[in-house]
């Protein structure tokens, strides 16, 4: 890291009044710099609770709307405008409203990877950490679950009394997507000592190869708790960095080196820099939106705290 930029980087953090929160996909730089890491419930969680004047987000685009709706007293900045997550666009008003009228009595999760409006549209939001817990408290079995494709069928398969019914048609993550069987049973070929853990977000077909299913903060409880001295990983290749980090003496293979987040790569040391300078990006939503999109957020960290 160039000491100069980090430097101000601090400096302009104390004169805003900022927290800066890092999603676990992001660069070392970002997390050495960063207030706090972790998987987006861990950062909506940090996000309604700061008493700091303003958020600065190293993250996905719905994240740091995650962060105003949760807290709209605050200022929420995102260094890159650009830095969107394609499956929270792959669900549309529309197609949700035509789930909501083919299902009318089904509960609606929406996965937190969902835009504002969506989120709004819903019942009770999810995260990839906390997904099984709340479902199985939700009183209604029949449960719709979107965008994401593979999550929801991971929550089927834990929760086989529940009828999970996936939409739309598309959501999948195009990262998560890249994993397929053929490499992950070359993989274990090669290293039959080795734990593989994968992310929900990989095809189920995937899934069933798999030690360990869980989130990116599950993966690092996971390694610290396991006894395996070798792990193989299925997520965004910027959670391999922090697990190095973190557990030095444990090795890590990432199943796929070319497992990356274009979109959260958008966030740069420097547009962080240029964000905290000049108070840009201002992530806004509009406060008819952010009202009911705050019921099905604090659902979920209702749900997750009980
Ligand atoms: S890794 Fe996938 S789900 Fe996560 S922000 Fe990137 S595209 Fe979206």
């Amino acid at each position: 890291m160039s000491t100069d930029i980090g430097e101000e980087i601090i400096s302009l953090k104390k004169d805003r009044d900022a927290l800066l929160l890092v999603h676990n996909y992001q660069d070392s730089k970002l997390h050495e710099l960063g207030d706090f890491s972790g998987d987006s419930f861990e950062l909506a969680h940090k996000a309604k609770y700061t008493d700091k004047e303003m958020i600065v987000f190293a993250g996905a685009e719905f994240m740091a709307e995650t962060a105003v709706i949760l807290n709209p007293d605050k200022k929420v900045l995102i260094p890159s405008s650009t830095a969107k997550c394609p499956m929270a666009h792959m669900l549309s008003p529309k197609v949700m409203k035509r789930y909501q009228t083919q299902y009318p009595d089904a509960t609606i999760a929406v996965y937190v990877n969902t835009t504002a409006e969506i989120k709004a549209m819903a019942d009770i939001c999810i995260t990839s950490g906390n997904a099984i817990e709340i479902i199985s408290k939700l009183d209604n079995d029949q449960i719709l679950i979107g965008p994401d494709r593979n999550l929801a069928s991971y929550i089927q398969q834990q929760l086989p009394e529940k009828m999970i019914i996936p939409f739309p048609e598309i959501g999948h993550c195009y990262v998560h997507q890249k994993f397929i069987p053929s490499d992950i049973k070359k993989l274990r070929n090669k290293y039959p000592e080795a734990e593989i853990i994968a992310h929900p977000e990989v095809a189920s077909s995937v899934q069933t190869l798999a030690d360990k299913i869980c989130s990116t903060s599950g993966m690092l409880k996971e390694v610290g708790r396991s006894t395996s001295e070798k792990f193989i990983i299925m997520t965004e290749i910027g959670l391999i960095d922090r697990l190095r980090s973190n557990f030095p003496t444990k090795t890590f293979i990432p199943a796929r080196k070319d497992a990356i987040c274009i979109q959260q790569k958008k966030i740069t040391i420097y547009n962080l820099y240029l964000s905290l300078l000049h108070e840009r990006y201002q992530v806004k939503v509009p406060a008819t939106i952010a009202k009911n999109a705050r019921l099905s957020l604090e659902r979920m960290l209702e749900f997750s705290e009980a």
